[in-house]
């Protein structure tokens, strides 16, 4: 290395700040105990946790070197270890500009980028153990004097890379998503300042050759260190989870170790030496209970992952179903009903006389199409209501016509099973509602077509009353009844109950789960009482005489 040195040093008297312990060591010792931490407790983003431990180690190797600079009084050896420094200067900028990609992509650069930041930075390595870099010793000021084609292209150079990075943090800001802007701006905002403060202390140290001003900038880094340290307790950032209380301890151990330093007296000694000890030892306590107590959280929530994509794949499997459902039920519809035209048709002597026993053949094929025709009917009802595209056409009733058409349409029906069918209603009363016919009559006669299925004697009775702003309609039978541990689930989809099996009834487990949907999105509500099994049972529904806010 060509220095030119002068070693006439004596004439040299250098002034060491008052600063100088104050400015280089804390800021180190901090960001060496984030970059360590950082590298051996991150679990997500390992790249940026890298890169952070190398801008702790380049920080520090700045410190020692700046450090040692005042301190040694050498000029040879002063100006061989300032020859270092504007190396530094453009690295420490350039793994800024690393880190925050990294950071913020969650990736590595791009090869590309990689060559671009390398051929920026050879010419640098070139330079420094030339005289372009440092050149005479100054023997007036003590000090080394730095080329000034060397000091432009660092200086540029980190300009350059620090509105590299202020672009990249806008257009990043602007693209993403509002919970995320927030680490953008922190992280970001910690890194400008932070070569900001670095920085520019330099450049004003270049340029007064007051070098005490240079101090100052080192105090960056522990801005750096609050945004990082906020960053990752506040979101979590590489996923440390327990930052808060392990910095507290080792907090606590380093006042307390510190504490060395400041007594004399051996009682004080020892007792401070117990006080560690104690800390030490609750604070690996303290670190471990919270260290379980996170890992339990984590498992939680990779179960309630878990879960939530179960839940998902299931909803996608649903609206399958759903979707099938559908057109499986549309494709049913229409040959059921030519089906049903065309037996009428027969049956009402169309096609020519037939004789009793092909009438009674007949019949029965009649009443099997009308039980598939419900079937289909329901589940369609079930897919309109699932999908959300069943309508609904309020208009003003009159609730007491609705069942004695249904009382009508089912009185035969009764009398074949020897049951009585009675409605019981106040001719006093209007019995009006605003709500839509054929859906409230849909479910009013599967209430008593079921009234009638799981009756074997007695009958089934139609009651109809106002209730205030309401109308309640009460389908009493006679019947099976419902076991007190079965009312829960009856309106649920394909829920049918376990007695029925006995009386071989056919049916689906859909008309009361549609049934309900219905009622409800009338504004009403719809329940089963029953004393038990065999003690008959009252399912009862209730709507709005007027349409509601919610309708
Ligand atoms: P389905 O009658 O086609 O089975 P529903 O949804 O209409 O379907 O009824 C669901 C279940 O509720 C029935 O399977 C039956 O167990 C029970 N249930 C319905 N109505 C009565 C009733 N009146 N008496 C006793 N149990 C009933």
């Amino acid at each position: 290395m060509d220095y030119n040195l002068i070693s006439n040093i004596k004439n040299c008297y250098v002034e060491i700040p008052s600063l100088l312990y104050y400015s280089h060591i804390p800021p180190a010792i901090l960001i060496l105990i984030l970059g360590f931490f950082v590298l051996f407790q991150n679990r997500e983003n390992k790249l940026a946790g890298k890169i952070l431990f190398s801008i702790s180690i380049l920080f520090s190797l700045w410190v020692l070197l700046e450090g040692a600079i005042w301190l040694l009084y050498s000029s040879k050896t002063m100006s061989f270890l300032w020859s270092f420094l504007g190396l530094l200067y453009v690295l420490l900028h350039m793994l800024c500009l690393y880190f925050i990609y990294v950071f913020i992509e969650k990736k590595d650069i791009s090869f590309k980028n990689k060559i671009i930041l390398s051929s920026l930075l050879l010419p640098l390595i070139i330079l420094t153990p030339t005289k372009y870099n440092i050149g005479k010793f100054d023997e007036t000021n003590c000090q080394s004097i730095e080329g000034s084609y060397f000091i432009e292209y660092r200086y540029i150079l980190g300009i350059f890379f620090l509105i590299w990075i202020i672009s990249f943090l806008i257009y990043k800001y602007r693209k993403a998503q509002k919970d995320y802007r927030k680490q953008i701006a922190l992280v970001g905002l910690g890194t400008i300042l932070f070569l900001l403060v670095f920085s520019w202390s330099e450049i004003a140290g270049s340029i007064t050759e007051n070098f005490e001003i240079t101090q100052y900038g080192l105090f960056g880094m522990p801005i750096l260190v609050s945004f990082l340290a906020y960053l990752i307790v506040k979101f979590q950032a590489f996923n440390i989870k327990m930052f808060g209380a392990q910095a507290l301890v080792v907090g606590l151990v380093i006042l307390i170790g510190s504490q060395f330093f400041f007594v004399r007296n051996f009682t004080n000694q020892i007792l401070t030496g117990i006080t560690l000890v104690l800390a030490v030892v609750f604070g690996w306590a303290l670190i471990r209970s919270i260290k379980i107590e996170v890992e339990r959280k984590n498992q939680l929530q990779e179960m309630s992952n878990r879960l939530a994509q179960a839940n998902d794949q299931l909803r996608k499997l649903d609206n399958a179903k759903s979707e099938f459902i559908s057109i499986a039920s549309h494709q049913l519809r229409t040959p059921l009903t030519a089906i049903k035209g065309f037996i009428s048709l027969i049956l009402e002597g169309s096609y020519g006389k037939i004789n009793a026993e092909i009438k009674d053949v007949l019949n029965k094929v009649y009443l099997s199409n009308e039980r598939l025709i419900e079937l289909v009917e329901d589940l369609l009802n079930l897919s309109r209501i699932e999908s959300g595209r069943m309508e609904y056409k309020f208009e003003k009733i009159n609730l007491g016509e609705v069942c004695q058409e249904i009382y009508d349409t089912f009185v035969l029906r009764a009398k074949e099973k020897n049951l009585d069918l009675d409605l019981v209603l106040d001719k006093n009363l209007m019995m009006e509602a605003v709500t839509d016919r054929n859906k409230i009559r849909e479910v009013i006669s599967n209430l008593v077509d079921n009234g009638l299925k799981y009756t074997l004697k007695g009958g089934v009775k139609i009651k109809l009353t106002e209730i205030e702003e309401k109308i309640q309609i009460a389908i009493i039978d006679t019947g099976i009844g419902v076991p007190e541990e079965e009312i829960p689930y009856l309106f649920s989809k394909f829920s049918r109950g376990k007695d029925i099996f006995r009386l071989n009834a056919g049916g689906t487990g859909l008309g009361l789960h549609v049934g309900k949907k219905m009622i409800e999105a009338l504004g009403g509500r719809i329940w089963v009482q029953s004393a038990g099994t065999n003690l008959g049972s009252t399912f009862f529904i209730e709507v709005p005489k007027e349409r509601g806010e919610e309708n």
